[in-house]
């Protein structure tokens, strides 16, 4: 029965990892029921517009999980596959994302059932303000602070933002973070979640006795955190042999052109018809022999029918959930290290933290700043989970769990449980 679940769940996968780290906690039953409990599941009709006049209906959903540490943080997704199920899972992640790099947020999720590739920028936008407008009273500064996820921009966040601050009559810059520079975005954060994963990357390759100068890099994914992932490799000396989008995958064992790779995904809107590398597909992108393979796309990518295959040292998590349990499990086996979404990827809301902070304080911070508070918080708190791994002799996904589940569980007993 839980396995039927499970592989159709999202939020069933996130748990099991849960469940392995609060095992080892010795967690208290009633604690850890509270835990694997949304706090907050939202679903609203979004009625828009067409750009032909016809009326058209699409599906929101946010769900605030838990609060414990502050506000719930997380991004906003815009696509077809969004369910219930996934932003739960999202938001359950980003509970523990926020505690394992230690920033004063719980966590939260949202999304929109909708291809925005099929959409113009009038209907976006129409979108995007009508589902700021339904979430007026849940979201705000102290309450909830969206970002971008999969399919949003930070063009969609300004919409946001300003369809909020008119709602509530004011001007109200920390209600979403990941907005352009100019209307109080932070510098570095466009680059925050890759620049974040090549980081600890790096850490644990050295770690691992891999030298960055021509280690061999494959990226699945090729959008926001996959090309700035890239694109940090190859300045640490790296060569990057495969990346791959929705369209496909591009192989050149000699090492990609990553900048050339980035013009032509930014000016063709996806690597489509790309000639820098041999077109393969995803499926043996996967299975490529390689010492870092870094899934940047969706989740459920690297499951047990491809598992055995991957030939990767180290996985670097850039996306969320890209690894089901099955997959991870048999990753253990192996001897490959992989470094959890939870870790890889909490550059982004880390930055999203600073950007908060910058926003209410009224100041901005130079890049150079962002960058380096920014390698602070990755690597201090990456060596404690590394530690707790070493220590229990225990995978980092389940040190990170652990470190992120009792930070959690600190902040609910010292608050005490309204109950
Ligand atoms: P994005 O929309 O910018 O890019 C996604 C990329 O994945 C695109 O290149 C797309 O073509 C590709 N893709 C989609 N389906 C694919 C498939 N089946 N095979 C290969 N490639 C495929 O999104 P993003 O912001 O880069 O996010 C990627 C992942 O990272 C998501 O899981 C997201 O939740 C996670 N993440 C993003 C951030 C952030 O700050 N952007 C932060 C933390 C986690």
């Amino acid at each position: 029965m839980i396995t039927a679940v499970r592989e159709v769940s999202v939020f069933g996968d996130a748990i099991a990892y849960f469940n392995e780290a609060a095992e080892l906690l010795d967690l208290e039953p009633g604690i850890r029921r509270l835990l694997v409990r949304p706090s907050r599941q939202i679903i609203f009709a979004i009625p828009f517009q067409r750009d032909n006049g016809e009326l058209e209906v699409f599906t929101g959903y946010r769900v605030q999980y838990n609060f414990a540490r502050g506000p719930a943080k997380g991004g906003i997704r815009f696509h077809p596959g969004v369910t219930l199920d996934e932003v739960t899972a999202l938001a359950f992640w980003m509970t523990w994302k926020c505690a394992v790099v230690d920033l004063p947020f719980g966590g939260g999720k949202g999304g929109v059932t909708c291809d925005p590739t099929t959409l113009s920028i009038g209907e976006l936008e129409r979108i995007t303000r009508r589902y700021a407008a339904e979430l007026v009273e849940v979201v705000g500064p102290d309450k909830d602070v969206p970002a971008p996820d999969v399919g949003t921009t930070p063009q969609i966040m300004a919409w946001f933002m300003d369809t909020y601050s008119m709602h509530v009559r004011q001007h109200v810059p920390g209600v979403v973070t990941g907005k352009p520079l100019e209307i109080g975005g932070s510098r570095g954060r466009v680059e925050a979640t890759g620049r974040g994963a090549s980081l600890v990357a790096l850490a644990q390759m050295r770690r691992m006795g891999i030298d960055p100068k021509g280690a061999q890099i494959v990226v699945q994914g090729f959008g926001n955190v996959g090309s700035v992932a890239a694109k940090m490799f190859v300045d640490a000396g790296s060569i990057v042999v495969a990346v791959s989008d929705v369209t496909g995958a591009y192989y050149n064992e000699a090492g990609l052109d990553i900048p050339g790779a980035v013009a032509y995904a930014q000016e063709h809107h996806s690597l489509d018809g790309y000639r820098g590398g041999e077109k393969i597909t995803n499926e043996a992108l996967l299975a490529l022999p390689c010492d870092v393979l870094v899934p940047a796309a969706l989740e459920k990518q690297l499951t047990v029918a491809n598992a055995a295959n991957v030939q990767a040292k180290l996985i670097v998590e850039g996306a969320n959930g890209p690894t089901t349990p099955e997959a991870d499990h048999i990753f253990n086996q192996r001897g490959i290290i992989v470094i959890p979404d939870i870790v890889a990827n909490a550059g982004g809301v880390t930055v999203s933290y600073f950007e908060w902070a910058q926003d209410r304080a009224g100041y901005f911070w130079k890049e150079s700043e962002v960058n380096e508070r920014l390698a602070d918080v990755m690597l201090e708190n990456f060596a404690k989970v590394s530690e707790l791994a070493t220590l229990r002799s225990i995978p980092l996904r389940t040190a990170a769990y652990m470190v992120a589940i009792d930070r959690v569980v600190q902040s609910m007993k010292t608050r005490g449980v309204y109950a």
